[in-house]
């Protein structure tokens, strides 16, 4: 497996291997890889012949007073996974690398950062549609796997590639779960046992508002209220937002249906948490692990 930490030697890599025939899958990560990333190579896999991780903490999607400098970083152990999940190549630049001295031009992601998370983390997205596109750039993929965890991230970055005609293929994977379905997360290492604990109210609230809707509830307001008071039952969460909004245009809806992503952001102690479902399928239909 090839370690890269180069954009120009990364991109002749890519190159090389395309023009030897082979198409080339990407997933884009920030390291200290769980199952929930390796599932996405797997799905990579399954898309294309060869298969590039990137590991790279993107100062452009971090906030003032963000956790930019405190997350988990261990490119070691990543590399490890990488190679046993059947990845051929790492690609895990340095910040210089990426950005030079001055970089003044972004990728801005307009109204589709208006709702969810958007309006809490300013300037994020536009941070990750320019560290995604500049990823594209130097890896030139056929295919990129995103995960649905981060759905609002997921839709933005498709949206990108089809305002911005980029030649590559956007495929969304379904959310892993941990055993108790807390979704997994390299921020979850923040969290202590008791918060930990807690965090099992955020799958219960979003179980309990896709039941809510099978049983013919479908006005957004009741669905996001039964949440926030599932929410409300465990003091150490604080809820950011709940929303349901439609999944193409990110917008909250009044009336939900079956396509509508009902989402949230919590803080837990240290970590600020996000989880959602596609309402009519629920937690349920998601992955989970062990
Ligand atoms: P991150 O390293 O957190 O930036 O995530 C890198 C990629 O992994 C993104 O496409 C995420 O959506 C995806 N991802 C992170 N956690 C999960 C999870 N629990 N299930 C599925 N995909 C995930």
């Amino acid at each position: 497996m090839q370690l890269i930490s180069d954009p120009a030697e990364m991109r002749q890599w890519s190159r090389t291997q395309r023009a030897a025939g082979h198409t080339i899958g990407l997933v884009p990560t920030m390291g200290f890889l769980h199952e929930g990333h390796l599932r996405l190579i797997d799905n990579a896999r399954t898309k294309a012949d060869l298969v590039v991780v990137s590991v790279f903490v993107n100062p452009t999607q971090f906030g003032p007073g963000e956790d930019y400098s405190t997350y988990p970083r261990d490119l070691e152990r990543d590399r490890e996974l990488i190679r046993d999940r059947g990845g051929q190549c790492v690609f895990a630049p340095e910040t210089a690398d990426m950005y030079g001295s001055d970089p003044v031009v972004m990728v801005r992601a307009g109204r589709l950062a208006d709702h969810l998370c958007g309006p809490h983390r300013a300037g994020h997205f536009d941070g990750v549609l320019t560290i995604v596109a500049k990823l594209f750039n130097v890896v030139e993929p056929d295919v990129a796997v995103f995960g649905r965890k981060d759905a609002q991230q997921a839709r933005i970055i498709a949206r990108m590639v089809e305002d911005l005609d980029f030649p590559t293929e956007v495929a969304v994977a379904p959310t892993v779960r941990e055993r108790d379905l807390v979704a997994m997360s390299s921020r979850n290492t923040y969290l202590t046992p008791d918060e930990r604990t807690a965090a099992r109210a955020i799958p219960r609230s979003l179980a309990q508002a896709h039941s809510l809707f099978l049983e013919g509830k479908t006005d957004s307001a009741s669905l996001t209220a039964s949440i926030r008071s599932v929410l409300g039952e465990e003091p150490l969460v604080d809820i950011e937002y709940v929303e349901a909004v439609d999944p193409d245009s990110l917008s909250p809806v009044t009336t939900a249906d079956s396509d509508t992503i009902v989402a949230l952001a919590v803080r837990l102690g240290k970590a600020r948490l996000i989880d959602n479902i596609i309402l009519g399928a629920g937690v349920e239909a998601d992955e989970v692990v062990g």
